[in-house]
């Protein structure tokens, strides 16, 4: 069954990457389809064509296929647009209609033009031929109404086709970036602040799908931090075409064994050390390649440069830093466009502030923290957690 709108779709990026240009197509296609449906609660999948460098959705335009849209990284920009039969007559008064409509709606324009993308020759003349014919009608109606080629105010774009054609007037920006899927998965270190589920979309957006870990307080924090975190993985998933599950790891009592028997400045480096060395240990089994955290440089004690280098040293897997050279405004510019802001300073208590010290080491060295862990059974701690672990499938 055709609709008579659809939705133009345009990426940039992918368009580069020669070779797997069509692989690259087909997986922003795919997650186009399933994140579309998803947003429609339908089970049935929304149609994509692609058509020369371009794809079209069948979809009315709707505020939720908008909001859907929006998510799908990999698209540059995105238009609805009306479908019209290939006919010279046809299409010179489906533009007038346009220009007529756009008048009604926001009073009179500074300026217009038609811009035609003509990706399959329907007509011999020219792309420029075709749009001062096509704009004819609108010219005789508004003479006043100037030609601007460069920077008009009302663009009426025209994809022409053999037998039908789309006409549109609106664009919306997309985020560009990578379609999920296109990269190797990642697991994602994801803590109930704000950095972490930014980072986790940073990664999504370089073509990445990101399962997560959660290391949980309890017995020592309340059931709120982890609702928090799940509120969080469900915001994240909205942007991969294949939810992820949530794993997470039991680890206020490991927090307290190691409390005390440490001396209380390295306790929060050698919480993460232990976080890593789980994290790395459930990557494996799950087959992701590298890990991914919210860490930016300075921001905390625990990121100044020496100890991030005693918290990597323990992975094996690379570990993911996008927010490394961010500022916490930039950092919250992008929670709030993302939609993680709200969820994300609610207030609950995060594991890593258990039992921590007022004073935390800020160099550590290797020696200094490899001392401190031989007055404990590291390995012993690691599988105890690790046994722990629950599975919260994807949502
Ligand atoms: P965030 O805003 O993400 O909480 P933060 O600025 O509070 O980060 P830290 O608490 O030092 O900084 O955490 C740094 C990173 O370590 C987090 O971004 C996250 O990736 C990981 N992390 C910290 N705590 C946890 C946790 N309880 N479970 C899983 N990952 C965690
Ligand atoms: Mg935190």
């Amino acid at each position: 069954v055709q609709n008579k709108e659809a939705i133009l779709l345009r990426y940039h990026e992918i368009a580069l990457k020669g070779d797997n240009r069509g692989w690259f197509e087909d997986k922003l296609a795919s997650n186009v389809r399933k994140l579309v449906s998803r947003a429609l609660g339908q089970d049935e999948s929304v149609e994509v064509h692609q058509q020369h460098g371009r794809m079209i959705l069948e979809a009315n335009w709707n505020k939720e296929t908008q909001t859907a849209l929006s998510r799908v990284f990999g698209l540059s920009s995105f238009s609805p647009m009306k479908r019209v039969p290939t006919d010279r007559e046809a299409i010179q008064n489906a533009i007038l209609a346009e220009a007529e409509n756009y008048i009604k709606k926001h009073g009179f324009p500074e300026s217009f033009r038609v811009k035609t993308r003509r990706s399959e020759k329907a007509w011999p003349e020219t792309s420029p031929q075709i749009d001062t014919f096509l704009g004819g009608p609108v010219k005789d109606k508004y003479p006043l109404l100037r030609v601007d080629l460069k920077n008009p105010q009302l663009l009426i774009g025209l994809e022409l086709r053999f037998k039908e054609s789309y006409i549109w007037t609106e664009k919306f920006s997309a985020e560009g970036g990578l379609p999920v899927g296109s990269n190797a998965p990642l697991l994602a270190l994801m803590s109930g602040g704000l950095d972490s589920p930014v980072a986790a979309i940073q990664v999504l957006r370089r073509g990445s799908s990101c399962s997560f870990i959660h290391f949980y307080g309890t017995p020592f924090v309340g059931p709120e931090a982890l609702e928090k975190v799940q509120d969080l993985v469900r915001i994240v998933n909205r942007y991969q075409a294949d939810p992820q599950p949530l794993h997470v790891i039991p680890f206020g009592k490991t927090q307290e064994k190691i409390a005390l028997q440490v001396s209380p400045r390295f306790r929060t480096i050698l919480y993460r050390r232990m976080m890593l060395r789980i994290a790395n240990r459930v990557a494996q089994k799950l087959k992701l390649n590298a890990l991914v955290t919210g860490e930016s440089l300075g921001q905390v004690a625990s990121q100044t440069v020496e100890n991030l280098a005693t918290i990597n040293s323990v992975s094996k897997l690379p570990v993911f830093r996008p927010l490394i050279g961010f500022n916490k405004d930039e950092i919250i510019e992008k929670a709030h466009r993302w939609g993680t802001f709200d969820i994300a300073i609610r207030p609950a208590v995060d594991c890593c502030t258990l039992f921590s010290d007022r004073h935390p080491i800020l160099r550590s060295t290797e020696t200094l923290v490899e001392e401190e862990e031989s007055k404990f059974s590291v390995q012993e701690l690691e599988e105890e957690a690790f046994a722990g672990m629950e599975i919260h499938p994807a949502f």
